[in-house]
């Protein structure tokens, strides 16, 4: 595995790669690599005849300072983690990434209004500015991102069509703890017992599945009321949405593909999650 930290040295690495025609697999990151990640990597791996990592905490994507500045870096765990898959991680610094300065404004439409847009003013334009970075100098056949951020997911297919980019963006399955809790890097934020307690966000959901009704409010309303027995927990949204375009549905038999997505806050730690119903 090669460690880069500069763009020239990333697109030096990669030149005879794209000259002799092979595929390249990205997997963006902001590094404190968990078994999540580890499942986009190993599918990347698989899939591609070269694997690159970006490891990189995207100060544009923060609408908040001090999550921001709490955000864990743990940049030799994470090498040794992916050494063993990865051809090539890049991790430069925020001086190298911005040399340019991030002007870029982005208009990704309806799929940012709802949730995570409004939730987080300027951070998926943060998302599109890294990403669309990262494709300029990586030039991937294919990239991989999980469906635990559900609305990055469309956000980034968005930026694809829009940019008219030549590369496959292939969303991956949540990866959890036993317990049900989604993995994530600010888990790491919280306590052993909010942790435990966190994973009722994922019980919580799995039960909506099987309530006897395909009333979205209902829905919503049994997990706001089943979330708000622990003192712990505050419901930032639960969206219940069109899997494709985000937009909110009033019945589940109002579309072929459903899914709700969460935040809340366990504490101070923001986590977010989704479930699937059609
Ligand atoms: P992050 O480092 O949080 O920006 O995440 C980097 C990539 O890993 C994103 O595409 C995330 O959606 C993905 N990811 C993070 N946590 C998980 C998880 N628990 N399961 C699957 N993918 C994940």
């Amino acid at each position: 595995m090669l460690l880069i930290k500069t763009i020239q040295e990333l697109q030096n690495a990669l030149a005879k790669a794209h000259a002799d025609g092979q595929s390249v697999g990205l997997v963006p990151t902001m590094g404190a690599l968990h078994e999540g990640h580890l499942s986009l990597i190993k599918r990347a791996r698989k899939e591609n005849d070269v694997c690159v990592i970006s490891i990189f905490v995207n100060p544009t994507q923060f609408n908040n300072a001090e999550d921001l500045e709490k955000y864990p870096r743990t940049l030799d765990a994470d090498l040794e983690l992916v050494n063993d898959y990865v051809d090539i991680a890049f991790a430069p610094t925020a001086e190298e990434v911005y040399r340019v300065p991030a002007t870029e404004k982005y208009d990704f439409g309806s799929v940012e209004q709802v949730m995570e847009g409004p939730a987080r003013p300027g951070h998926f334009n943060g998302v599109g500015i890294i990403v669309k970075r990262l494709f300029d100098w990586v030039q991937p056949t294919r990239a991989y991102f999980g469906e635990k951020d559900f609305q990055q997911v469309a956000v980034i297919k968005t930026l694809v069509r829009q940019c008219h980019l030549d590369l496959e963006i292939v969303p991956c399955p949540i990866v959890r703890e036993a317990s049900g809790l989604a993995l994530s890097s600010r888990n790491k934020r919280l306590t052993e017992e909010e942790r435990a307690i966190s994973a009722n966000i994922y019980r919580i959901l799995k039960e909506s599945l099987a309530l006897n009704t395909t009333n979205v409010q209902e829905i919503k309303d049994f997990v706001a009321h089943e979330l708000a027995k622990f003192d712990l927990f505050k419901l930032e949204y639960y969206e219940i949405v069109d899997g494709e375009t985000l937009q909110p549905v009033q019945d589940l038999n109002d579309s072929d593909s459903v899914v709700g997505c969460i935040t809340v806050w366990a504490g101070n730690v923001r986590l977010i999650d989704n479930i699937r119903y059609k």
